[in-house]
């Protein structure tokens, strides 16, 4: 008998009919012999629509009451998946009188505990007293995905897309033998088959490569989630809700075994949503660069590319990109950095620009796969803006305009198209 965590996303969940999917589906796992948890998603659409309810109020929503807002669509969800479940058990008659199917849980039901960084806290620990009993009585508990409590008994959320954190933390407190994340795709693909048409599904890949491609953009799963699986060895099973085929495996790198070696480059990511800042005449000297990227860490702004040019006459210039979304509060730290500190700064902006990156832990080992990439942008008249690179991942920043073009011509340039 396996203990398997079902995390159902938005789409999953998305209308009273994928509802009742969901819970013949848990209920047929289930029966299969296996120990069932899920954990849901709000009902895609509906985080963003509480996002924007409380955009028209402030532009910058910051505080308790926001993460309680935004949590609520985790609730509805929960309500009515384990309402579903427990009408399904009925109908089938699988069920002893007066007994139940499922429970429906809440973050602070369960004890979901997190720090009290509003909007992206983390998760500290979970308590699993309440989810073993539920589960020694094959009582399948819907746990709502996404949401926590702090010590002072504030509801907290994990950051958009978090209730893959959630599952694979719940997965990882209870030692599950697998964690399904049933996503409205049938799994992790070689690039984003909207901008490429050649894009493949991968059937395996490495938490390594999991992690850069998530953190490039490409949204089947939370970042955070593979770096909790990875820490605690999980396999990840990213697969489709609408079609019952496998999905993609996400794994160790040794589990990979000598497949990898042959993969140089496993995908291509790109993120539409950059931002250049450019700030300029800043006087040069030592704990410069750490005031201004301190300021912006304790905003919780991740800042991504970062270069700093050769000073000249004592005066340094340093660009680096945000993503969109705190575009604004990036802008506003600095206006106060220049109030306060370096009144000389000028800053420049740069939005409309993407990031397309190649992905692959072969690129350890192979030489070459950077020009590579260079030339294969420069032959598609595609030109380069910024550049970084690490030990897997080499990334470009260029127009947002040139993204689609970008993607086809790395997928291709990079033998992607080709079956795995
Ligand atoms: N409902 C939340 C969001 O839309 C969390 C999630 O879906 O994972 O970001
Ligand atoms: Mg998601």
């Amino acid at each position: 008998m396996a203990l398997v965590v079902q995390k159902f996303g938005g789409t999953s969940v998305g209308t009273i009919e994928r509802i009742q999917h969901v819970a013949r589906w848990a209920l047929d796992s289930q029966a299969r012999g296996n120990d069932i948890v899920l954990v849901v998603s709000a009902m895609s659409g509906e985080t963003n629509r509480l996002v924007e309810l409380a955009k028209q109020i402030h532009p910058m929503p910051d505080s308790h009451e926001y993460d309680l807002l935004i949590a609520s669509g985790e609730q509805v969800a929960v309500g009515l998946v384990t309402l579903a479940i427990n009408t399904e058990a009925e109908k089938r008659g699988s069920l002893k009188k007066g007994q139940l199917a499922a429970k429906g849980l809440l973050g602070y039901q369960v004890g979901i505990f997190t720090d009290n960084i509003f909007s992206k806290a983390r998760i500290q620990g979970i308590d699993t007293t309440r989810l073993k009993s539920l589960i020694s009585n094959q009582i399948i508990p819907v746990i709502a995905g996404f949401q926590g409590v702090d010590s002072e008994s504030n509801i907290t959320t994990l950051g958009r897309g978090g209730s893959d954190t959630s599952a694979v933390a719940i997965a990882a407190a209870l030692k599950a033998d697998d964690c399904e994340i049933y996503t409205d795709v049938d799994g992790v693909y070689t690039t984003d088959p909207r901008l490429c048409r050649e894009a493949r599904k991968m059937s395996r890949i490495s938490y390594e490569e999991m992690m850069e491609l998530a953190s490039l953009g490409a949204k089947v799963l939370q970042i955070r989630s593979v770096e909790l699986a990875a820490k605690y060895r999980l396999p990840l099973h990213v697969r489709s809700s609408f079609n019952p085929v496998e999905g993609t495996r996400v794994v160790s790198q040794e589990l990979l075994g000598g497949q990898m070696e042959q993969v140089v480059v496993a995908g291509v990511a790109a993120d539409g949503a950059q931002v250049k800042l450019t700030l300029q005449n800043i006087t040069d000297g030592p704990g410069v660069v750490a005031q201004i990227f301190g300021a912006l860490s304790r905003a919780s702004i991740v800042v991504d590319v970062i270069v700093q040019d050769i000073p000249s006459n004592g005066m340094l210039t340093i660009s680096f990109t945000v993503g969109r979304s705190d575009h604004l509060k990036a802008r506003q730290v600095l206006d106060e950095l220049k109030a306060k500190t370096f009144s000389s700064l000028r800053i420049a902006e740069e939005s409309d620009l993407a990031k397309v990156s190649v992905v692959g832990v072969g690129m350890q080992h192979h030489p070459g796969v950077a020009s590579k990439m260079f030339q294969l942008l420069a032959d598609a008249d595609i030109n380069i803006k910024l550049i970084t690179t690490s030990e897997i991942k080499i990334s470009c920043l260029i127009a947002a305009e040139k993204t689609k073009q970008a993607v086809e011509c790395l997928h291709r340039g990079f033998d992607l198209n080709r079956a795995d």
